[in-house]
């Protein structure tokens, strides 16, 4: 699969993420607790479950509170991801293999990885059980397993995907198959699809479809697509300031957005898909397609579901400023699986980690947990192979911008940024326990204004 666009600028964002490490949180390797080591084969002084984003970057921020031989990572996967490249990757942008790593290669060095699936946890016993037949103990536990995709509860899928002309930026299995679609494009619907239930990165069943855009506009083929985002949603964004940005776009760009329309079946073999109005349950339409970008309906992954550490959805019940659980103090969640009433990506783990990391400190030390998370989240809504709108907001959904320009605005620096420096930071500072978000960077420009 050849890259549309080629990697650009390398030397230009190591440079500005050299600039921006300089502001990371320097821990260095104090070590905060100094009690006895309880580490053995099946107790962690700091246990943590899911091996992704959240996971691995508490792992490295515990390691170097605790001692790396007093952690373990539960993660039952070869390969880790940085998925927000996917987005990327569906358009032709990046190559796949740009996007995943060993997972050996982001534990950190010293920490136990326990390579299995977490089947059942026990607070009550501060232990969890896995697949292999273990049982693990713990003093302090974080649970970082991550949000879980149901293609399954759409009608055709997964099995769908076999067929052409069909493809989701969601899984490592099917995102090629966004691009391979995109390719094959003749002429008729190009149809974008988002589901009634939470998900993470809002934004990205919409980015892919921009793209697509761009891309028929590129190949010649714009005036043979009809360009359709089918969402379960009554809105495009949650927070104004960029719905209205996005609003403009749809209209310059003459793309239709459907309200209330949700995903229920794909008859892939005869390429047509079925939504049901939402306003008028029972109601069904079928659309004809020439290309299908699913999102997929996601949930709390099923361990956590009828655990005893799960709310009455399914997620990991915490407070929303520390971060800590509400009714088991030596447990703390972390990322897509929590309640956190955040919208779900990688830049909010970021900021979530900076925030965790003070409140386990203050936890171990027999102290109240002070400082606060605000709900920090970013979504780059990508419009195009070298425009990005930056969306960063709050629990309030308010806009809460690191640059002193308005970020509403398409750029190319914040595409670039998108596609290339935040790999890089992802890898090189956040993975490693240094990246907390942006927030001194936002007080930085903010002093330099006043
Ligand atoms: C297409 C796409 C585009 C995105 N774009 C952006 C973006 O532009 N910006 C952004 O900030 N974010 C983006 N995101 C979202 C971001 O990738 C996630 O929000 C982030 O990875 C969440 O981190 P996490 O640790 O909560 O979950 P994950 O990183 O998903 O990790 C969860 C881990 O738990 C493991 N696990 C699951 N079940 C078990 C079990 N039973 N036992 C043990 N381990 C288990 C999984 O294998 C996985 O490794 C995007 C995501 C996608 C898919």
């Amino acid at each position: 699969m050849a890259p549309l666009v080629t990697v650009v600028s390398s030397p230009r964002a190591r440079l500005f993420a050299c600039f921006l490490r300089l502001g990371t949180q320097q821990t260095g390797s104090l070590q905060l607790h100094t009690g006895a080591s309880c580490a053995s084969k099946n107790h962690y002084e700091v246990l943590v479950l899911g091996g992704g984003s959240g996971g691995i970057t508490m792992a490295a921020r515990m390691k170097r509170k605790v001692g790396a031989e007093n952690v373990a990572i539960v993660e039952p996967s070869e390969r880790h991801f940085y998925q927000p490249i996917w987005t990327l990757v569906g358009a032709g942008a990046k190559q796949l293999s740009f996007s995943g790593r060993p997972t050996a290669s982001v534990i950190p060095s010293g920490v136990e990885w326990i390579k299995a699936r977490v089947v059942e946890l026990n607070p009550d016993k501060n232990s969890v059980h896995t697949d292999n037949g273990k049982e693990i103990f713990y003093k302090y536990l974080i649970i970082a397993l991550g949000i879980q995709l149901d293609y399954e509860k759409i009608k055709g899928l997964p099995e769908g995907f076999a067929h052409p002309k069909i493809g989701s930026n969601y899984s490592v299995k099917t995102v090629e198959k966004t691009w391979k679609a995109l390719q094959d494009f003749k002429e008729g619907n190009a149809i974008f699809t988002f589901p009634n239930t939470p998900v993470k990165c809002a934004g990205a069943p919409q980015k892919i479809m921009y793209l697509s855009e761009a891309y028929f506009r590129k190949t010649g083929k714009r005036s043979k697509a009809n360009i359709i985002f089918n969402t379960a949603l009554g809105t495009i964004f949650g927070v104004k300031k960029y719905a209205d940005a996005l609003q403009e776009i749809i209209q310059e760009r003459n793309l239709t957005v459907n309200y209330k329309q949700n995903l229920i079946e794909v008859r892939a073999d005869k390429q047509e898909a079925v939504f049901e109005n939402l306003d008028k349950p029972g109601e069904t339409q079928v659309f004809s397609y020439e290309m299908l970008h699913v999102t997929p309906p996601m949930s709390s992954p099923d361990v956590l579901k009828t655990s005893p550490v799960a709310d009455a959805a399914g997620w990991v019940d915490v407070d929303k400023e520390t971060l800590q659980h509400k009714k088991y103090m030596n447990v703390f969640g972390i990322g897509d699986c929590t309640n956190l009433p955040t919208s779900k990506t990688a830049a909010a783990v970021a900021a979530q980690s900076g925030i965790l990391d003070r409140t386990i400190s203050l936890i171990m030390k027999n102290q109240i947990p002070k400082k606060k998370y605000d709900g920090y989240t970013s979504c780059p809504l990508v419009t195009g192979y070298n425009r990005v709108i930056l969306a960063e907001f709050d629990y309030k959904a308010q806009p809460l911008e690191t640059f002193p320009f308005d970020q509403s605005k398409e750029r190319l620096s914040m595409y670039l940024m998108k596609a290339d420096l935040m790999p890089f930071l992802y890898w090189n500072v956040m993975l490693r326990g240094y990246w907390g978000g942006p927030a001194f960077l936002r007080k930085l420009f903010h002093l330099g204004m006043s």
